[in-house]
């Protein structure tokens, strides 16, 4: 490969990134892109980076068979994941992996596969049995599945996300569309459920010198006393978003306790969630490490240091409770253990606050 072809593999990574946060399947730092640039050798996304602040020289040059890596940048923490399709799948170029909503919510439902449709033809979406992000044992997972399932390009994680593959990036992209259509039609005809995704933003504030500042100016006094109530116990805080989306609505009205369906929801969330009943005082589940604090029939609101943070806990709570959802009308589900929930806990804590003192954004 030439320099000039090298430059242009990291700019297309980087391009493939951006065209999959614009249709909605990549969403701030989660997930991650690779190509295949030689036998031994693929190209991958680095770790804790936007996609609007990539530049080529941080798509990161992996060793395939040892993981080796050279540069300035850490590649992303799923590398092992990628080289292991790489290994199996000779055909394969490219990867996408995504946290993207529908397929993850769908991969908690503790199927070995899902059976559902794109369009007119029928589409069968093998499930990974669950491991911790990051490890050997999750690699070995994928690389088991791919093996199995010779003919499937597109993989779900359980409790996690996505893996899609292709011979190029086009192939990569479109199987992880058709993956969430596919999906998406999967839930609402095995789980009846019909349901839009993302934050719906209510009565939100920040702290500004030590005062609250309300995003609305008719904020109601019962919710500026829950906003002081947060801010007095969590220190740490500087940022509620009021999340009143439709998942996390019903969620408030029916559910008296959340325990994490999905990795992400461990990491920014906690490891158990309580939803007061009605007649409870309204804000007595305001705890030191979880990052969401419930109202009944009134959403939940999203807890952060930065504004981003909220935000990035109304995203996951929000796909949590889809996934909550979608497991309570199947009748059953998979869910992650506490002994693992704790340690991705922990470790996004420590790692998160590394990557805060030198500086890199989340
Ligand atoms: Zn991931």
């Amino acid at each position: 490969m030439t320099d000039k072809e090298y430059l242009k593999t990291q700019e297309n990574i980087i391009n493939i990134s951006r065209q999959l946060h614009d249709i909605g399947l990549l969403v701030r730092t989660w997930g991650n892109i690779s190509c295949r640039i030689d036998e031994d050798h693929f190209l991958i996304t680095p770790s804790g980076i936007k996609y609007e602040d990539l530049i080529p020289e941080m798509i990161v040059p992996v060793n395939i068979k040892d993981l080796t890596y050279v540069g300035d940048y850490l590649p992303s923490s799923e590398l092992k994941v990628h080289a292991a399709a790489y290994r199996v799948r000779k055909d394969c170029n490219f990867i996408v992996h995504t946290h993207q909503v529908y397929a993850s919510c769908a991969g908690t439902l503790g199927m070995k596969k899902i059976f559902s449709y794109y369009e007119d033809d029928d589409m069968t979406i093998p499930v990974a049995p669950y491991e911790a992000p990051g490890t050997d044992a999750l690699a070995q997972s994928v690389s088991r599945t791919l093996k199995k399932f010779k003919t499937s390009n597109g993989i779900i994680m359980s409790n996690h996300g996505t893996l899609c593959l292709g011979t190029n990036s086009d192939e990569a992209v479109y199987e992880a569309e058709m993956m969430e259509s596919a999906a998406c039609n999967f839930l609402s005809d095995v789980c009846k459920m019909d349901m839009p995704h993302g934050v719906e933003e209510m009565f939100s504030s920040h702290l500004e010198n030590g005062r609250i500042i309300y995003k609305e100016k008719d904020t109601p006094e019962r919710v500026k006393s829950i906003h002081k109530a947060i801010y007095a116990k969590r220190p740490d805080v500087k940022y509620i978003i009021h999340n009143k989306s439709e998942a996390v609505m019903m969620v408030s009205r029916r559910a008296s306790h959340m325990k994490p369906l999905l990795d992400d929801f461990a990491q920014l969330i906690g490891t158990s969630v309580k939803i007061p009943a009605n007649d409870a005082e309204l804000y007595h589940q305001i705890k030191k490490n979880v990052n969401v604090v419930f109202v009944p029939d009134d959403g939940a609101y999203c807890l952060g240091a930065t504004a981003d943070d909220a935000e990035a806990v109304g995203i996951v709570l929000d796909k949590g409770c889809i996934a909550y959802i979608a497991v309570m009308r199947n009748g059953e589900g998979h869910y992650i253990s506490f002994f693992d929930c704790l340690k991705m806990n922990r470790h996004y804590k420590k790692t998160y606050s590394k990557l805060a003192d030198i500086g890199v954004s989340q």
